[in-house]
């Protein structure tokens, strides 16, 4: 428990609030812009994991985000998602994306009651933040769940519904004070999710670690070359390398098996 923070923490918890930072977006077209959902998170993130608020702040400020405010927010709820269950101690972590309502109903669901009072408390927040989201995620209002459809029939057409920016604010900072509380209790790294945010997997957005494999080129001149990582959910990966945020799904087991790295970690 943390009653009373140290000025210096109390200062920064006072920036995460209040004070909207420039984290940078670069969309396709090159044009640069601030990320409200990236501000939300690492403002809860800071505010719950208060210790290592100032590198929380850091972190979000020196990124410079690819994707999109919806594609960000489906990162920061699996976020979210991957901080719960590391809490509560259950594997696997989430493996994909949560894209839509009806899979944040599921995550709303999923936790088995634990006995320690601070990760009840995380894990009930996580609870409120995922039936939220399966209320306003879309595409279906209230996460679609009970419609019935036909498995061989056309979807039945329901006016679809899209989070306003408002709410994704709001759905952010609640993901980002349970990656928080996951952090205070040792349980996860909030500025390893932040940086995810820009550089993590692009099938479940956690974290990578370089694996310092590094392919060779197929035809030198014409490939360039790519070092290998691994997520911590275990999805293999590549990109250009010296790259940021351009990591790839490796599905291809003879390219890996041609990595001296590939035999430890696959
Ligand atoms: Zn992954």
């Amino acid at each position: 428990m943390r009653d009373v923070a140290p000025a210096s923490q109390l200062d920064c918890r006072r920036r995460c609030l209040r004070t909207p930072w420039s984290a940078t977006v670069v969309y396709g077209g090159g044009v640069t812009t601030s990320s409200p959902v990236l501000d939300a998170f690492a403002a809860g993130a800071a505010d719950a994991d208060s210790d290592r608020g100032e590198a929380i702040h850091q972190e979000a400020e020196s990124s410079a985000v690819t994707l999109e405010e919806r594609e960000l927010l489906v990162r920061v709820l699996t976020a979210a998602s991957r901080a719960a269950s590391k809490m509560a101690k259950e594997k696997p972590l989430r493996s994909s994306l949560i894209s839509d309502g009806d899979e944040a109903f599921i995550e709303a669901n999923s936790f088995k009651p634990v006995s320690e009072p601070e990760v009840q408390r995380a894990l009930a927040s996580f609870g409120e933040l995922m039936n939220l989201a399966a209320g306003e995620l879309g595409p279906l209002p209230g996460g679609g769940v009970g419609q019935v459809k036909s498995p061989t029939g056309p979807t039945p057409t329901v006016e679809s519904i899209e989070p306003t920016p408002a709410m994704r604010d709001e759905l952010a900072g609640r993901a980002g004070r349970v990656v928080g509380m996951a952090g205070a209790l040792g349980a996860t790294d909030a500025v390893a999710e932040v940086r995810a945010l820009n550089d993590g997997c692009p099938v479940c957005g956690a974290p990578v670690t370089p694996a310092g494999g590094r392919h060779q080129q197929i035809a030198p001149g014409t490939e360039p070359a790519v070092e290998t990582g691994q997520c911590e959910v275990g999805h293999k990966l590549d990109r250009p390398e010296g790259t940021v945020g351009q990591w790839r799904a490796v599905d291809d087991d003879e390219l890996w098996g041609q990595d001296p790295f590939s035999s430890t970690i696959g």
